[in-house]
């Protein structure tokens, strides 16, 4: 075994235990006793219910990582990567196309491996509290287009990185990089308006007395809005949520119908604030641009390590290959992604409190920011009281007791 399979096998085991170890410590986390915040808003049964729910996620989430980890672990050392490399070069399809058929025949068994463990969670878990509106035929359907379109978005950028890789020589990471960013943008520009309806139904919030509060707003803090809109989020799920996307002029803010059921016209507006926010103070921007960076750098990386022999040899490759390489390079560069995930999320956290506040003093309202951030802790049995070290490993948001109170400060 060589140093970079070292390095990698290192990395998934103490991904592995470092996760195990935070969920851990998160179960025992767990109080009986309701955080004063919630007194009156939580009836002690659903808060029991909302700590079953942690529990069953987070051993399934045992259950799944445990497999994960051993189907890797025995494709690796098994000869999987060879093997499959073998069959592909016996149909002599050139390196771009072998490339696609090689990444394909990976990317599906992962798919289909995981299927089991996809229908688990929405069919016996989300159904078991009480979440699941998912119909077996929206399902089907769903993994269907979802196909269709990884097939229609993937291959053809897929084929370009393989491409640039294969034959710009020392130009290709900076070429990618280029032609990887204009298509994010592009497919963020669309996103809204002719993937999201594909999947998902986008109706303008009637008019009223909603919609009219939210305008006026949107209008007092200078925000350019011309529609907001409802998803029929019912058709999947019972949570609720909402997000603002894209940008330009398809950029939308979009409320789930499951939201607008069950809170007042001010808690809706204070959610909308907070997204706005988002907006306002340029956070949507700026992940925009770290995102451009950190493909920047991976790309970097990626051009020199390549056609590294070490990176074969791990894996019992005897032939080097563009597609092979870059499977390899995305293990090596695990470590580096994690730790560039973990600064990303506390610069969300950081984000979620500036647009919290932001909606707090815009709208004059704090009161209906924090009504909002307990209904929807409440309705989406989220975690109360999380472990630091889960939270400082998992969280986008900051943990909702800690939003209340620097909301209330
Ligand atoms: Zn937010």
């Amino acid at each position: 075994m060589n140093f970079i399979a070292v390095i990698i096998l290192c990395t998934i085991g103490v991904d592995f235990i470092l996760n195990l170890t935070a969920d851990r410590l998160n179960l025992k986390h767990l109080r009986s006793e309701l955080p004063q915040a919630f007194e009156g808003v939580y009836d002690p049964e659903r808060y029991r219910k909302s700590q079953q729910y942690l529990r069953v996620n987070t051993q399934f989430g045992w259950i799944t990582s445990t497999f994960n980890l051993c189907l890797i672990l025995v494709f690796w050392f098994a000869g999987g990567f060879p093997f499959l490399d073998k069959w592909v070069r016996t149909f002599e399809l050139g390196p771009i196309l072998s490339g696609l058929v090689y990444m394909g025949v990976l990317m599906l068994l992962k798919a289909v491996l995981s299927l089991p463990f996809s229908m688990y969670a929405t069919f016996v878990i989300e159904e078991r509290f009480g979440f699941n509106k998912t119909t077996l035929q929206t399902y089907v359907m769903d993994l269907l287009k979802g196909l269709i379109l990884a097939l229609l978005l993937g291959t053809p950028l897929l084929a370009a990185i393989l491409a640039f890789f294969q034959y710009a020589g020392p130009n290709a990471w900076w070429y990618c990089w280029v032609g990887v960013t204009l298509y994010m943008l592009v497919v963020q520009f669309i996103a809204p308006t002719w993937i999201m309806p594909l999947f998902n139904k986008f109706t303008p919030l009637e008019e009223g007395e909603l919609k009219s509060t939210i305008l006026s707003y949107a209008n007092s803090i200078d925000f350019p809005l011309e529609n907001v809109y409802q998803m029929d989020g019912s058709r999947r799920s019972a949570k609720s949520n909402a997000f603002f996307t894209g940008f330009g002029k398809h950029k939308r803010i979009v409320l789930f119908d499951t939201l607008i059921k069950q809170h007042s016209v001010n808690e809706l507006v204070a959610v909308l604030a907070h997204e706005m926010g988002h907006y306002k103070k340029k956070h949507i921007r700026q992940s925009l641009i770290l995102g451009i960076l950190q493909t920047g750098l991976m790309l970097f990386l990626l051009a020199h390590f390549i056609t590294y022999q070490g990176l074969f040899d791990a894996f019992y490759m005897s032939q080097q290959s563009i597609y092979a390489g870059m499977i390899f390079f995305a293990m090596l560069y695990a470590p580096i992604d994690f730790l560039v995930g973990i600064l990303m999320q506390a610069l969300s956290r950081k984000n979620e409190t500036v647009a919290d506040q932001f909606a707090a003093e815009t709208t004059k309202d704090p009161v209906s920011m924090v009504d909002a951030l307990k209904k929807l802790s409440v309705h989406n049995l989220s975690n109360l009281t999380p472990h630091p070290f889960y939270v400082f490993l998992n969280y986008s948001h900051p943990p909702v007791l800690k939003r209340i109170q620097s909301l209330s400060n």
